[in-house]
């Protein structure tokens, strides 16, 4: 059974419908790739997931129901959401700021910092550094680090490539490959770097106009020649 199951999902903003009966489905560890182009949906698609607009379809996480929990029961249920811009505190040091993200655990979270201080050394290396003074790509492996202080099930991740060098994104998807060697988390990467992301992908679907026009294992979207002249722009 898969950890997330979506089916006919609808969502948008005000009576504007954006997504039309999208289903996805994202196995426990196993990372999925949305792909589609500017405006298709990929954004909205992450914030119905979270509970951050409200959703109609079948939105279930381990056999929990999902829709109408809006986003800090969403989180309570092991759904965690790195935005498109990353979203550091940036007044607030690195250690700070993976405080905030333990903030819905009472237990200890040192040993998990300490995790992945192991995965990101150059967070450990800046750990009293506010977060504003750190580079885009060590800000949006802050943001990534925080998310995981909650110790989600799911981790939701917004163009996480956007505004960083070429190299910081290449580093930066290895790390996120890594992350299933390092823990079960199941991740959801929305990603114009098509690509790269297909290839840390274990399954991808391509969104057009808020519907779902492909999907199926990365291997196969990448190289179905067709799917990748339309829609891939490679
Ligand atoms: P991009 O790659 O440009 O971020 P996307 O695939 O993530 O694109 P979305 O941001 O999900 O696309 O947007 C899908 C549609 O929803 C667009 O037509 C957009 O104009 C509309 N939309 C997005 N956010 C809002 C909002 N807050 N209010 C109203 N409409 C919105």
């Amino acid at each position: 059974m898969a950890l997330l199951e979506v089916e006919g999902l609808r969502a948008g903003y005000g009576r504007g419908e954006v997504l039309h009966d999208v289903d996805l489905s994202v196995a426990a560890g196993e990372t999925l790739v949305v792909l589609g182009a500017n405006g298709a949906g990929k954004t909205t698609t992450l914030r119905a997931l979270s509970g951050l607009i409200p959703a109609a379809g079948r939105l279930v996480l381990d056999g929990a129901d999902l829709v109408g929990l809006g986003p800090t029961r969403t989180a309570r249920l092991g759904v965690a959401h790195v935005p498109q811009g990353r979203g550091t505190f940036t007044d607030l040091t690195v250690e700070q700021n993976l405080r905030v993200g333990s903030y819905l655990r009472k237990d200890d979270a040192a040993a998990d910092r300490d995790r992945w201080f192991e995965v990101f050394p150059r967070l450990r290396e800046r750990r009293r550094q506010l977060a504003g003074a750190l580079s885009g790509g060590e800000q949006q492996m802050l943001a990534i680090a925080r998310a995981l202080m909650m110790r989600p099930r799911l981790l939701l991740l917004d163009e996480p490539s956007l505004g960083l060098a070429p190299n910081t994104t290449r580093d930066l998807f290895a790390t996120l490959a890594d992350l299933r060697h390092d823990s079960d988390v199941a991740l959801l990467i929305v990603e114009q770097n098509a690509q790269l992301a297909l290839g840390i992908a274990d399954h991808a679907v391509l969104l057009e106009v808020g519907a779902v026009v492909a999907s199926g294992p990365a291997a196969a979207i990448a190289g179905d020649d067709s799917v990748r002249r339309a829609y891939l722009g490679y």
